[in-house]
């Protein structure tokens, strides 16, 4: 079952008994009596020191011991002498699996930016705080299958390659075989699609939505959680243009019910990953720390810990998109013209907006519903004044919108007539149409994007940071 791993070894009772470690050499230092040798194995952010004696291994070997190596080590789990740990490895043997040419090995034990850690995405897992972050991301991921597993929803798996270009959440990237030298045309000059591997056009997927309401018109609650895929230029620090979603979709629920899932879930998994990854979270959190320092006092927030605990402690605030642009009117960067967009009832709220409601408004997240039905998807159900919809976005500090969810249009007749007002093709939908015909039932779902999560868990500022391999504009390189 392979070896133990550095974890595991951290919390076993110093016996003197033999233990084997494998991992990669983070420090080396030598001193007149000793040379320490610090190990990671991405179990966990703490190191295993290992100590030798001078003399003991030649200088030619322990020369390839350098920053970034990889080693087997075996010797005796003693009690520490240092203050930093509470055990060490008493060197007995020495093996050297991989050596990592100090000239050439990018990451050395010093702070390197984010940016430069950007560009060498295939060895970033190896810092403190990507294995952090990766382990928190993993933790989070768990936590979502456990929690909706607990609470009776189904995964539902829906597919990755989709031929219907309906749910206008954004650009999408064609999939096709046609060869682009040599593209069929139809008798109108046009591209033959048919001729294409799926007889017809096809595009990654935005969104599992569509799809999980057919579940959800079958098993009742179900999720998906899985890749989505936009190709919206948007090179901002929350934006990718390949992303995990959760979407959980739920017959018989209502506006409220969804908002109270919502509300709950984002709680309870912040909150397995309070119990479960507090040494990683304790490392973010004084990075965090000391990059706050550079700031003015009043420009700096909570540590993270705290941040997080009031999260999961406080209700959000829940308000309609009405009373929100009636709080934007009278506030004073509106006042004082110093929003960059304008407001007014109507308006697709931006960023600024958002981030004044719940950063200097409300300073705690905040659900607002019932946005104007033009701001909105199709299949959003409508309110009866006809001029807003069942809509609800969970909006977070930092990061703005995290969810976007509605109570969906479970009127055949009313959803057919929006499907027409935003200009689909109702052909392409006829599938998605059929489950207003056939037993209709009020329902609600919403969507999570899984990094946005990751990102308020750590942290972090870029999105970029929180997912291991981040696909953005000009940028698939690993
Ligand atoms: P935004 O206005 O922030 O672009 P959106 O309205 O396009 O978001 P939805 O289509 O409602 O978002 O998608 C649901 C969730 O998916 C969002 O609440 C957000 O958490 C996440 N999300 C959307 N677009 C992206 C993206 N390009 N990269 C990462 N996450 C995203
Ligand atoms: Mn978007």
């Amino acid at each position: 079952m392979g070896p133990l791993q550095i974890r595991e070894i951290l919390q076993a009772a110093p016996d003197n008994q033999t233990v084997v470690v494998k991992g990669w050499v983070r420090t080396k230092r030598e001193s007149k009596n000793a040379i320490f040798i610090a190990l990671n194995d991405g179990s966990t952010i703490h190191n295993i020191q290992a100590v030798a004696e001078p003399g003991q291994f030649s200088a030619e070997l322990l020369h390839t011991v350098t920053t970034g190596s990889c080693l087997k080590v075996t010797g005796q789990l003693i009690a520490s002498m240092g203050s930093g740990q509470a055990v060490e490895v008493k060197l007995t043997e020495l093996e050297v699996y991989g050596t990592a040419d100090p000239d050439a090995y990018p990451l050395q034990p010093k702070k390197h930016s984010l940016e430069f850690l950007r560009e060498i995405a295939h060895l970033r897992p190896r810092t403190n705080t990507f294995s952090a972050i990766l382990r928190i991301r993993h933790a989070l991921a768990f936590a979502v299958h456990q929690y909706f597993n607990d609470k009776g929803f189904f995964y539902l798996h829906t597919p990755v390659i989709t031929a219907s270009d309906a749910e206008g959440a954004g650009e999408m990237f064609r999939v096709t075989t046609l060869d682009l030298n040599n593209l069929p045309r139809t008798e109108e000059g046009a591209i033959n699609f048919k001729e294409d591997f799926f007889g017809r056009e096809a595009n990654l997927t935005v969104s599992g939505q569509l799809e999980g309401e057919l579940g959800a018109m079958a098993l009742s609650k179900i999720y998906t959680f899985g890749p989505t895929f936009r190709a919206e230029n948007s090179n901002t620090t929350r934006h990718l243009a390949e992303f995990w979603m959760i979407e959980p979709e739920m017959a018989f629920f209502e506006l409220e019910d969804n908002m109270d899932l919502a509300e709950d879930f984002v709680k309870k998994v912040i909150t397995y990953a309070l119990i479960h990854c507090k040494d990683d979270l304790n490392f973010l959190q004084n990075r965090l720390e000391d990059e706050e320092k550079s700031k003015p006092q009043n420009e700096r927030s909570l540590p993270l810990l705290e941040k997080l605990s009031f999260v999961v402690d406080n209700p959000f605030e829940r308000l309609t998109y009405t009373e929100a642009i009636d709080i934007l009117l009278k506030s004073k960067p509106h006042k004082e013209k110093k929003f960059q967009y304008p407001v007014g009832w109507g308006i697709d709220l931006s960023s600024e907006h958002e981030r004044y409601l719940v950063e200097k408004h409300f300073k705690k997240p905040v659900i607002l519903t019932n946005y104007p039905r033009e701001i909105k998807s199709f299949y959003m159900k409508l309110d009866e004044d006809g001029k807003t919809v069942r809509a609800m976005d969970v909006l977070f500090p930092g990061i703005g919108e995290i969810i976007g969810g509605s109570q969906r249009e479970e009127n055949y007749e009313k959803l057919l007539g929006r499907v027409h007002e935003v200009g689909i093709d109702p052909e392409n939908l006829w599938w998605y149409l059929e489950t207003r015909k056939f037993g209709t039932a009020p329902h609600s779902g919403f969507g999570l994007g899984f990094e946005r999560l990751v990102q308020f868990v750590t942290g972090m500022g870029n999105i970029r940071d929180v997912i291991p391999f981040p696909r953005y504009p000009k940028s698939a390189e690993f």
